[in-house]
């Protein structure tokens, strides 16, 4: 496995007293794999990846274990940890304008990261910097790269930090809600781009992201959190066509569909779970339809059966 994270917690300290953010995750992705890691905010799907890569806010601190390679991303010094980001890791984030800088043209900003990891010389490094441009289809990318973030639209932007998290040619990608800010045809784009590097570039990719409808189609597996835990996980086209979840059967109901003539888009009751005082049972428990007697008081195993993991009370063949 590439990636192996086990028995993972992540907890915040604040002045309100401590909010846990993930509450014993384990999952593991393979080379060459893309997994989705999907929920609402304050699921804990960002904060599970954060943790792995050392990126947690100051107040935050994260037990378990994130083995890449075999080796405890979680126990690392920081010097070991910054050399696996900066080349066999890489994030990119929802918006590209808070990772670019405004005042430097993107040729200066991507060549940066191959002098500074590869030892390249400039030129090099600008023409190596213009190939991973034309990588993900940047019209033009040769005569282009000397232009400024804001000389590109939103989705052109998102290409660029997608070419630059790629520069080092990291083993793993993960993408933390790459196409929440666009619109739905730029986002099929970049979907498409993402898709594009797994076959080029052979790179497993962890898409990270409230939208189950923009992973289908690209992710072979699907990990449902919520709360902090994980809900349900399984390949993505048995996950889609039958949840054995009730969380995933709410998610999915609340995807647009072109093949349903539904007047108004399902949605799920209730809001998210206070992170700082979740129920003693399933997570769930006070927004499920289908919540049984014992759900509030016995919190349901994660387990597994066949090709899937689930966690939740209600026999499988009764998930509505
Ligand atoms: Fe609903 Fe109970 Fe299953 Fe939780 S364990 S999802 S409350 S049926």
């Amino acid at each position: 496995m590439l990636l192996e994270v086990e028995n993972l917690h992540v907890t915040f300290t604040t002045g309100d007293g401590d909010v846990n953010a993930v509450n014993g995750v384990n999952f593991a992705i393979d080379k060459g794999e893309t997994l989705a890691i999907v929920g609402e905010s304050g699921s804990g799907k960002s904060q599970t990846a954060f943790a792995a890569m050392g990126l947690l806010a100051k107040n935050g601190r994260a037990t378990g274990e994130a083995r890449f390679d075999g080796k405890n991303l979680l126990a690392m010094n920081q010097r070991a940890l910054n050399k696996i980001r900066s080349q066999d890791i890489a994030m990119i984030f929802q918006d590209p304008m808070t990772s670019l800088n405004p005042y430097l043209r993107i040729s200066d900003q991507m060549a940066e990261v191959l002098m500074l990891h590869k030892g390249m010389g400039k030129s090099a490094a600008i023409a190596e910097s213009a190939r991973m441009l034309d990588a993900v289809r940047i019209p033009d990318a040769r005569a282009r790269i000397t232009m400024f973030p804001h000389e590109f639209s939103g989705g052109m932007r998102q290409r660029i930090m997608i070419a630059m998290a790629l520069l080092c040619q990291p083993r793993l990608l993960i993408a933390d809600e790459p196409t929440t800010a666009l619109d739905v045809t730029v986002q099929a784009q970049i979907m498409q781009v993402l898709s594009d590097i797994r076959s080029d570039f052979g790179a497993a990719v962890i898409l990270i992201t409230h939208d189950l409808g923009v992973v289908a189609g690209f992710c072979d597996r699907t990990l449902v959190m919520y709360g902090g835990q994980i809900m349900e996980e399984g390949p993505t086209d048995d996950l889609f066509a039958s949840p054995s979840h009730p969380y995933t059967s709410g998610l999915l109901r609340a995807v647009p569909r072109l093949d349903r003539d539904d007047a108004k888009l399902a949605t799920i009751a209730g809001e998210p779970p206070d992170m700082s005082r979740l129920p003693a049972g399933c997570p769930f428990s006070p927004r499920c339809a289908q919540a049984l007697d014992n759900c509030r008081t016995d919190k349901p195993m994660l387990e597994k059966i066949k090709t899937r993991r689930r966690a939740c009370h209600l026999p499988i063949a009764e998930v509505a």
